[in-house]
């Protein structure tokens, strides 16, 4: 943590102002501030300044970029694909930790200071993955913050002795319990969702489970994870990713599971796939369901696409949901940012007087153009600490 004055931005593109950060939150901001003995000074250049991007889905452990480039040799069926990235990764040049530590330095660079991963546990992997990504974040961790899901990625039913891992995990540096296709990848839905709602809230763990199974399947499932949040307690501690059923499932049946999802506190959480259904982000928030956009799988054995920019990934939701007004545009935009914070409950996210000193700046106009022209970060702070310049990790 440390002190800073940004001078000449637009906080959310609005009238020129200085900030000041000191101790690592933010302590003033106006016009034309005083200079402080021993502040540094970054004239912002009449940046626009908004809160940093929120990173809240994506998988550090499987980033392959950096590598000489992989070619997808797709697989005919989910379970090959899973089998396929675990022979892959057995003879990688790269070990897990420099990976992992790339790609966190390029969502900073992007303008992202939080991230939540998921880290492949298995009775394979055990947790080797985790204590990988760990000790990345030890050499990154002044710049993003982090939290880890132990995530089932190889089924946990199927696979015995994954589940007390995941359990293990919670004691090593992971906070949330992840969960996968209850029926598809582990053929009973019953027992995978109890485990996980087991041990969470013995543990006192959030959970966020992947959901890829469409329409009925996918809405069942839904409803049997609303049916444990709420006999658990669990309210607002619960994230299901994807969720496909609610952009593909029968209308009146997404309608009614809307409002389950708002009663107990359920949040979703979208990668905005290019050729599949997803929920409607905007009708979900409006109606007071806690949600936001991710990447997820980027540059992997599953996804050749993604660079981990925020900014991109609201700018895919923007142009998908038919997005035209400056108030939608802004609103796309913040399903990257203030509603990534919301979601996963981060303190002091914003651009206000006492909140964490973190900032990102953008050369542009306001904040329906930059969503739109997507321009470079101009500069990234974390807690007062200049972390990346002009689209560079400089931490
Ligand atoms: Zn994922």
């Amino acid at each position: 943590m440390t002190d800073l004055l940004v001078t000449n931005v637009r906080p959310d593109g609005g009238e020129t102002a200085d900030i000041l950060i000191k101790g690592g939150r933010i302590a003033a901001i106006g016009a034309n501030l005083p200079r402080e003995a021993g502040v540094p000074v970054h004239d912002g250049g009449n940046a626009v300044a908004i809160a940093p991007f929120v990173e809240p889905h994506v998988h550090l452990d499987k980033i392959l970029w950096g590598l000489p480039w992989h070619s997808i040799n797709v697989p005919p069926s989910l379970r090959a694909m899973i089998d396929n990235e675990v022979e892959i990764r057995k003879n990688l040049p790269w070990d897990t930790e420099e990976r992992a530590g790339n790609l966190m330095r390029q969502c900073v660079a992007m303008g992202s200071t939080h991230i939540r991963s998921h880290v492949d546990i298995s009775s394979g992997y055990r947790l080797d993955n985790l204590h990988a990504v760990l000790r990345a974040h030890e050499k990154t961790r002044h710049a993003v913050g982090l939290e880890l899901v132990a995530f089932p990625q190889l089924g946990m039913m199927i696979d015995p002795g994954t589940a007390d891992l995941m359990e293990a995990a919670l004691d090593e540096g992971a906070s949330v319990i992840g969960g996968i296709d209850p029926t598809e990848i582990d053929g009973d839905p019953k027992g995978h969702l109890d485990t996980i709602f087991d041990i969470a809230s013995r543990k006192g763990a959030k959970i966020d489970i992947h959901l890829h199974e469409a329409g009925e399947l996918g809405l069942s499932a839904l409803k049997m994870i609303a049916e444990r949040t709420r006999a658990n307690g669990m309210q607002g501690r619960v994230v299901v990713s994807h969720a496909f059923c609610l952009g593909d499932g029968p209308a009146d049946a997404v309608d009614a599971m809307i409002d389950i999802l708002a009663e107990n506190g359920i949040g979703i959480i979208s990668a905005v796939p290019g050729e599949i259904d997803f929920p409607p982000m905007f009708e979900l928030a409006r109606r007071g369901v806690k949600c936001a956009v991710a990447s997820d799988s980027l540059r992997d054995t599953w996804n050749p696409h993604g660079n981990g920019d925020m900014l991109e990934r609201c700018w895919l939701l923007s142009y998908r949901s038919y997005c035209r007004t400056d108030e939608e545009l802004v609103a796309a935009l913040d399903m990257g940012t203030g509603r990534g914070a919301d979601l996963l409950a981060l303190e002091g996210h914003g651009l206000d007087v006492g909140c964490e000193g973190s900032l990102v700046l953008i050369e542009g106009e306001n904040r329906a153009q930059i969503l739109v022209d997507r321009p470079k970060r101009s500069l990234v702070v974390k807690r007062g600490r200049i972390v990346a310049r002009d689209g560079t990790w400089v931490a």
